[in-house]
């Protein structure tokens, strides 16, 4: 019998880092949709916060098993894998967090069973990109990681996923958490400059793809979907289309962004470098994808389509539409009212 050589041939024990975060839900929701054992670790102190017990209530009914730790604890990390007998490590803690993995990635290494590490990367390639401060502080953090791993010949993949799927807001670093505008547009500079949009589904379906794909094995994945590579001027026109109306634009300059960048307010100023780095500078785009540690996830899994942003506007269209129509019925406002910027849930 021939095996492809993107069949696993067992399902592995996946532990996951940060599964109650943003990003890490759509890979743990993933990992437990292939039917791999999935671990979901967490800190404590959820209780606080009702949206994350939420998220975590729901990976637990869908047969994910709760462990409790942190990723700084070394020890505590490398009893865990060993307990667990775990084979793939994928690491989605925030951005602040990123230095927190020293401690995991020691545990990997002292372990030494673990078949595939995926450190919390999720955007840009950050030996590429150079953002201004203070987002270029989180992109040095996630380097210092990769160079570990490296160092200690760890198995890994870079995800770079690029943007998610959504309105890019320069101060929201979950932009697909609120609708896209309903009063009026930024356009960063001229609204030309493309980038690559990903539903966050996406993000998790192919990152449990990659992890096990021998094809895949010390690369950097990038996702770039070419049905989903717009610019503002596109994407606010594609919006339009969904409300059913136009909207003004006002430009957002470059000079704009970057004295948003300099106020060094945490997170929007990391969120207003990102933005000047994807949206004036192509950062997403300005390089291509050649070298022997760079794949493409379209080359690996060409039968397989990603969400378009259309589809992904049609939802935020619907959900629009509900509020509305719940706004409506409660007498505060008709289902046409312009509410900016609504939020679609209320993280912590
Ligand atoms: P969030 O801030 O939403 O969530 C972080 C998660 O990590 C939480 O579950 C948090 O748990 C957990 N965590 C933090 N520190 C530790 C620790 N020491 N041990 C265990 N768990 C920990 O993160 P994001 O989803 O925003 O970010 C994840 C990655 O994705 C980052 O690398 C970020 O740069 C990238 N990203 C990419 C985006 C894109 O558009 N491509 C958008 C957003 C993020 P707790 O509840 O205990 O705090």
């Amino acid at each position: 019998m021939t095996v492809s050589a993107a069949t696993p041939t067992t399902k592995s024990r996946v532990l996951i880092a940060g599964a109650t975060g943003f990003i890490g839900q759509f890979v743990a929701s993933a990992s437990l949709d292939s039917g791999r054992q999935t671990y979901v670790l967490v800190r404590p102190g959820l209780a606080g916060c009702p949206s994350k017990s939420k998220v975590l209530k729901s990976l637990h009914d869908k047969g994910a098993i709760i462990l409790h730790g942190s990723i700084s604890d070394r020890e505590n990390m490398a009893k865990i894998l060993k307990d667990h007998e775990i084979d793939i490590v994928i690491s989605a803690v925030g951005g602040a967090n990123v230095l927190d993995q020293i401690g995991l990635v020691e545990a990997i290494k002292a372990v030494g069973t673990i078949k595939r590490f995926l450190p919390s990367e999720f955007g840009h390639d950050v030996v590429r990109a150079v953002p201004v401060e203070p987002g270029e502080q989180m992109y040095k953090d996630k380097r210092v990681i990769r160079q570990l791993i490296e160092e200690y010949s760890i198995p890994y993949n870079y995800i770079c996923c690029n943007s998610i799927a959504s309105w890019p807001y320069y101060d929201n670093k979950h932009p697909a958490n609120v609708l896209p505008p309903l009063d009026h547009f930024k356009i960063y500079g001229d609204g030309t400059v493309k980038a690559y949009f990903v539903a966050g589904t996406d993000i998790g379906k192919f990152t449990m793809k990659i992890v096990d794909d021998v094809r895949a094995i010390n690369k950097s994945v990038h996702f770039r979907p070419s049905c989903n590579f717009y610019n503002m001027n596109e994407l606010a026109s594609l919006w339009e289309k969904k409300i059913g109306r136009t909207l003004p634009r006002i430009t957002v300059t470059e000079q704009d962004l970057l004295a948003i960048a300099a106020e060094n307010i945490i997170p929007e100023s990391i969120v207003a470098s990102f933005t000047h780095d994807i949206f004036i500078k192509g950062c997403q785009s300005n390089f291509s994808i050649n070298g022997p540690d760079d794949i493409e996830v379209g080359t690996l899994y060409p039968d397989e389509a990603f969400r378009t942003v259309d589809e992904c506007f049609n939802d935020f269209a619907l959900e629009l539409k509900d509020k509305a129509m719940d706004l409506g019925s409660k007498g505060n406002a008709t289902p046409n009212h312009a509410v900016e910027s609504m939020a679609l849930s209320a993280p912590c």
